[in-house]
This record gives C-alpha cells, structure tokens and sequence, in this order.
C-alpha cells in the first residue's frame, strides 16, 4: 500500500474516532491515528528509549474509581521494577470525570514513583477542531492541576504533547501554537515510535470487564506482536533517517492493557537492546534538532515529520496496519460505548 494510500486509511480512522467522540457526548481519550506495522527483527543495536503515557489518569471503559487507580498501581509499580522512567501527559479534564481527590491522588502517585508530568490539553480536542485561540486555552486550562503538583516537588511543568499529534493546520496556526509553548516554558514531546496500544487497550478492557479470558488473552498476544514489531519498524526508520538508532519516544497510553503487559514491554524493550530512559535523556539526541515542517491536518509522528524535511522516504512497504479483527472489534467497542453514553 502507497504512503499516500495509508495516510487516507489514518484520516479515516481518525474520523471514526471523532465521530464516536462527539457521539459520546465529550472529549475522549484518544490516541494518534492508525498506522500499520514494520518488517524489522525488533532488533537494535544501542538505542535508548523514553516512554510516555498519554490520557491519564486513564483510559478505561470502567468508571469505577477503583479500577483507574489499580491500572496506576500496576502500571507504576511494573516502571519502577523494570526502572523505567516514564513521563505522563494528562488531561484534566478527567479529573472531574470521577472522584477528584482520588484521581488526583493518582497523578501525586505518578511523582512519588519518580515519574514526570506533562500537559495534554484539558479536554484533548484538536486545533483543527476548535481553532488556536480556544486550543491555546484548553493548553493553558490543561495545567491547573499538574503545574501545582509539579511546582510542590519544585519543579515545573515543562512538556506538552499534542493530542492525536495534531500540532496544528496550516502553519501559522502551528506557529501560533509553538510560539504560545515557547513562551510558557513548554516543549513539544515528539513521538518517534508508536504501536498504536490505544485500539488494542479499548477490546481489552472490554474483555476484562466481561471476564473474557480467552479473548483478553488474544487481544494481550496480538498486542505484543504488533509491539514487537513495530519496534523493528521504527528502528528501520530511524536507519533511514539518520543512519543509526536515534533515543525514541514511545508513545503508550494509560491502560489496563499496558498495565497488564508491563513485564512483556520491559521484555519487549530488553530484547530489542533500547536503554530505557527519561524524556529530557532522549531528547539531548541530536536527531531532536531536526526541522519539523509538517503543517497538515493529520496527526503523524515525527519520522513521517523529518522524513520530509529530510526528502527521505520511510520504510512503508514493510509498514502493516493494526490487525483487523483488533481494528473491528475497537470499532464495536467504541460503537457500543457511544450508544450506552447517548443513552444516559
Ligand atoms: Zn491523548
């Protein structure tokens, strides 16, 4: 499949994700657009890796407090066993989805476990959506919260990651943007490798929360392969691109699913040779100084950005999309989901 045929199947599903967003009534945890999957071995030499964690304090089917702050517990504490340091990108939005206090009470647990905190926007809409103005202050809403927590910790809320990673469109929108974050001490956080965990983590906590073994199992199985490879993908990229493993940014969400695989990730991670390390660590790579010129609606990572600037093309004929039966059975989960909340 063409590049240009692929990046009209991620507009597709991004739209299929906006339209089951407004039909639930609010703005949803999404993650980026679907991208397929990489041929590599999986296989690097002496990269390094920082993960990130978009959406907190969760995404998750379950609006039992309970359930958001075991993912959390579990999640944190399977980074800390692998030390795996992790930056997490919240939107505030969800901390009046449910109990306060407590949601709040999760994001205090991620800095107490020595992770980082970033701004993913209040309400994790789109400037293509709303318009800069109303986005710039959904960016500026997005820190109430965190910017304290930060600040009692003494330090600062320094990274912003764009939801979908949609950096804004045409470019004096974007411009508007960076400009806003430059002067307000943030950052963009790049994404530089991405497994698109967010279609596989929807069934699988589908599945969990109907005590489907068997398929959560399935699902788990899938999930990994597909992170596997690509892993591969992106190393192959980065071959492309620069010539060498650059130190990637993971892009995951927080999940039941990642959660559950945290152990596998780790093992994932050990066995593809990438040292696991903090955001700021990554992003000293040179590779970070590269001009990104993108300024198209669509939410794409940075190596399809630099691939760009560099006139280089990307390694898309070993690129393969999600599974299908994990792109329909999140299609029926989010079908589903819409219908229960359009119904309340
Ligand atoms: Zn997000």
């Amino acid at each position: 499949m063409s590049q240009r045929s692929r990046s009209r199947l991620a507009r597709f599903a991004l739209c299929i994700g906006l339209i089951a967003t407004a039909l639930a009534g609010g703005a949803q945890a999404r993650g980026i657009v679907s991208r397929g999957a990489p041929s590599g071995n999986g296989a690097t030499a002496n990269g390094q890796v920082a993960l990130t964690f978009d959406d907190l304090p969760a995404i998750a089917l379950s609006k039992d407090e309970a359930y958001v702050e075991d993912i959390n517990r579990r999640l944190l504490a399977g980074l800390r066993r692998h030390h795996l340091p992790a930056t997490g990108f919240v939107n505030e939005y969800k901390l009046d989805d449910m109990i306060r206090p407590r949601q709040i009470a999760i994001l205090k647990a991620w800095l107490h476990a020595g992770m980082d905190l970033g701004n993913h926007t209040f309400s994790h809409e789109s400037p293509n959506d709303i318009g800069v103005k109303a986005y710039i202050d959904d960016i500026a809403n997005g820190e109430l919260v965190t910017k304290k927590l930060l600040a009692a910790r003494g330090r600062r809320d320094r990274w912003f990651r764009a939801p979908n990673l949609e950096t804004g469109h045409p470019m004096a929108a974007k411009q508007e943007i960076l400009d806003w974050l430059a002067t307000h001490g943030y950052r963009m956080a790049p994404v530089t490798m991405n497994a698109t965990d967010w279609q596989f983590a929807e069934p699988y906590d589908d599945a969990v929360l109907h005590h489907d073994a068997a398929r959560a199992a399935r699902i788990r199985a899938s999930y990994l392969a597909y992170t596997r490879e690509m892993i591969g993908w992106y190393h192959d990229a980065s071959d492309v691109l620069f010539g060498r493993d650059i130190a990637y940014v993971m892009l995951l969400h927080t999940t039941r699913l990642n959660a559950d695989c945290i152990d596998d990730l780790a093992a994932l991670l050990r066995k593809a040779k990438l040292r696991p390390v903090s955001l700021d660590t990554a992003m000293r790579d040179p590779a970070y100084r590269t001009p990104d010129r993108f300024a198209d609606a669509d939410g794409v990572d940075w190596m399809e950005r630099w691939a760009q600037t560099l006139n280089k093309t990307l390694p898309w004929d070993s690129f393969h999309d999600v599974p299908k039966d994990i792109q329909s059975e999140y299609d029926k989960v989010d079908k589903d989901r819409a219908s229960t909340d359009a119904g309340q």
